[in-house]
């Protein structure tokens, strides 16, 4: 349900911003720049969908590098306060992110039988939240939207509990 990223020279010049953008948090923090972090970098811009830490892991592993679990699990905040990647689904038992950087800020609304996550953007939402921080005097730095519910396709699924 995901736009899909542009492939190409566009898309080697936005993770060359993504790695730059990379390098300097890395820089503040007095962190090095290894192999292993740009690949988790590269594998995690590569991602087109809504992932967990374990599938990135998985990717990195496939490119011939070892790293562990709990190294990917380090990188991702280091990712997240890049402005790389963002958390996509918090409301569920397991975190997943999404790649973020290049890309226009979207909320999620999630069917709970089937799992499908549809993407939308409403501008709605960003009004409401500027006047909800004025008046409660908030300085916002994010925000998760995500709306649950029952997809129309499990809904119409003969059997389902209930709505008949
Ligand atoms: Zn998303
Ligand atoms: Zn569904």
């Amino acid at each position: 349900m995901r736009t899909p990223r542009n492939k190409g020279a566009g898309a080697e010049a936005v993770m060359n911003d993504a790695m730059q953008q990379f390098r300097e948090i890395l820089h503040e923090r007095s962190l090095r720049v290894t192999n292993v972090r740009e690949a988790i970098v590269r594998a995690a811009l590569s991602r087109d969908d809504h992932f967990r830490v374990e599938g990135l892991v998985e990717d990195v592993s496939r490119d011939g590098l070892e790293v562990s679990v709990a190294t990917v699990y380090r990188a991702i905040p280091l990712l997240v306060d890049a402005g790389l990647i963002e958390p996509a689904e918090v409301s569920g038992e397991k975190r997943f992110y999404e790649a973020s950087f290049g890309r226009e800020h979207h909320d999620h609304l999630i069917c709970q039988r089937c799992h499908t996550v549809v993407e939308f953007q409403f501008d709605a939402f960003a009004m409401l939240e500027r006047e909800l921080a004025v008046k409660y005097d908030f300085e916002l730095t994010g925000h998760f939207h995500e709306l649950i519910g029952v997809c129309g396709n499990c809904r119409r699924k003969k059997g389902a509990n209930g709505v008949h």
